[in-house]
C-alpha cells in the first residue's frame, strides 16, 4: 500500500459521506459537521462504552490507542513540559498552557490509554471570544498592555485529560467530642468583686462505623494545568459523558495525560481519605474534638479515563505565565491578570493628596 493510499484510509473515518470533505465537530451546532457542503450528524448520546475499568487490572482492562491515527501530530512544549496533539495540517503551532512557539513535534509512534468518555465542546469559539473580552474588561488594577498581550489567536479549544475514580469504604472511626458548659464565679478584681463566666468542656468518648461509596472523583491528569486552577471552572456535568469518538476531536486540539492512572489512582485516594476524616468528624460532633483515630477499608476500586473540553489562554507578563479558562461545556470562567503597580501607586498617590488637601483646607479657615 503506498504511502497516499495509506493517508487516504486513515482518514476515512473522518470523511463527510456527501462530498468527502473532512468533518469536524462544531460547538456552534453541536453536531458532527461538513463545513464545505452542509452535511451534519448528530452525536450519538449513548455512554454504554463509558465503563469503569477495574483499577488492580490497567494492564489487560485497557485499550490502547495509536495518536497518528486520529490524523493528528503530537508536539512537547520545551517551555512548559505540556504534551498536546493538534490536526496533522496545522500549520503555526503555539502551546495552549505557556503560549511559547517552542515546541517540537515527535516523530515516534505514541500509544496511550484509550478515553472511554468525552463531553463534546458546548462553547464555540465564537462565545469564548466574547466571555474573553468581558473578563478582561473587568477590574482597574490590571495593566493597559493586557488587553494586546492576551491576542486572541492564543485562545486554544482543547480536551485536557481526567481520571474519574470510584471506590468502596467502610471506616471504623472513635475519638472524643468536647461540649461547653460555663460556670459563674464571683472574683475580685481592683478592689470590686464582680462576676465571671467560666467556659468548660466536658469530654466524650465516642466510635462508629461509616460506609460511603464515592463515586467519580475527578483527577485532572494535565501537565499543563493544575489541579487547583482547574477546580475553579469546576464542575463538569459528568452524566453528559458520551462514548468517545474520534470525530468529536476533529478541529480540536487535544492534551495527552501526564500524570498516569497510578498517580491519579493515589490523588483520588488523598481526596478520598480527607472527605472520610470530615465526615466521620461531623458524626463524631461536639463543639472541639481531640483523639479521633479512623481506620478505612477501601475496595472494587475502578477508574474511567476522559476528556473534557477546556478553553485556555496563557500569556506571558513579568516572565509570570497566566492563564485564563473557561469550562467549554458549562462557560464557567476562571482567569489571573497580573496587577499593575503604577495603577495601584497613582491611586494612593491620588488618596493622599486628598487628605492633605482636606487638611490644608481646614487650616486654613475654609471649614469655620
Ligand atoms: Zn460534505
Ligand atoms: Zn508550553
Amino acid at each position: 500500500m503506498s504511502e497516499e493510499t495509506e493517508y487516504l484510509k486513515k482518514a476515512s473515518a473522518f470523511s463527510c459521506p456527501s462530498c468527502g470533505s473532512k468533518l469536524k465537530y462544531s460547538a456552534e451546532h453541536k453536531k458532527i459537521a461538513c463545513a464545505y457542503c452542509g452535511y451534519t450528524e448528530s452525536v450519538n448520546p449513548a455512554n454504554d462504552q463509558v465503563i469503569e475499568q477495574r483499577l488492580d487490572k490497567v494492564l489487560e482492562s485497557t485499550a490502547e490507542v495509536i495518536i497518528e491515527n486520529f490524523d493528528k501530530k503530537v508536539f512537547d512544549c520545551e517551555s512548559c513540559g505540556a504534551k498536546f496533539m493538534v490536526e496533522a495540517d496545522k500549520v503555526n503551532i503555539n502551546c495552549g498552557f505557556c503560549g511559547s512557539t517552542n515546541v517540537n513535534l515527535e516523530g515516534y509512534e505514541h500509544r496511550y490509554i484509550q478515553p472511554q468518555g468525552i463531553i463534546p465542546f458546548q462553547i464555540s469559539r465564537h462565545d469564548a471570544e466574547q466571555r474573553f473580552n468581558k473578563w478582561i474588561r473587568q477590574g482597574i488594577f490590571h495593566p493597559n498592555k493586557l488587553k494586546s498581550l492576551a491576542a486572541l489567536e492564543n485562545l486554544h479549544g482543547i480536551y485536557l485529560p481526567f481520571w474519574t475514580f470510584d471506590v468502596h469504604t467502610e471506616s471504623d472511626w472513635s475519638g472524643e467530642a468536647g461540649t461547653y458548659y460555663y460556670e459563674t464565679r464571683r472574683v475580685r478584681i481592683n478592689g470590686r468583686m464582680q462576676t465571671q463566666r467560666v467556659r468548660h468542656i466536658r469530654w466524650h468518648r465516642r466510635s462508629g462505623h461509616l460506609k460511603h461509596f464515592f463515586d467519580d472523583v475527578l483527577v485532572v491528569a494535565s501537565g499543563g494545568l493544575d489541579q487547583r486552577h482547574m477546580n475553579r471552572v469546576l464542575p463538569f456535568l459528568l452524566d453528559e459523558v458520551v462514548n468517545f469518538d474520534q470525530r468529536l476531536m476533529v478541529g480540536w486540539e487535544a492534551e495527552i495525560y501526564n500524570i498516569n492512572v497510578d498517580e491519579g489512582a493515589q490523588r483520588a485516594d488523598n481526596v478520598v481519605d480527607y472527605k472520610l476524616r470530615s465526615m466521620c468528624s461531623s458524626q463524631l460532633g461536639g463543639d472541639e474534638q481531640r483523639n479521633l483515630h479512623i481506620q478505612s477499608h477501601k475496595y472494587g476500586q475502578t477508574f474511567k479515563h476522559i476528556i473534557l473540553p477546556v478553553w485556555i489562554c496563557s500569556y506571558k507578563y513579568n516572565n509570570e505565565i497566566y492563564h485564563f479558562t473557561i469550562n467549554g461545556q458549562t462557560g464557567k470562567v476562571y482567569g489571573k491578570k497580573p496587577t499593575s503597580y503604577w495603577k495601584i501607586a497613582g491611586m494612593i498617590l491620588l488618596f493622599v493628596l486628598f487628605i492633605a488637601s482636606l487638611y490644608f483646607l481646614k487650616e486654613s479657615g475654609v471649614f469655620q
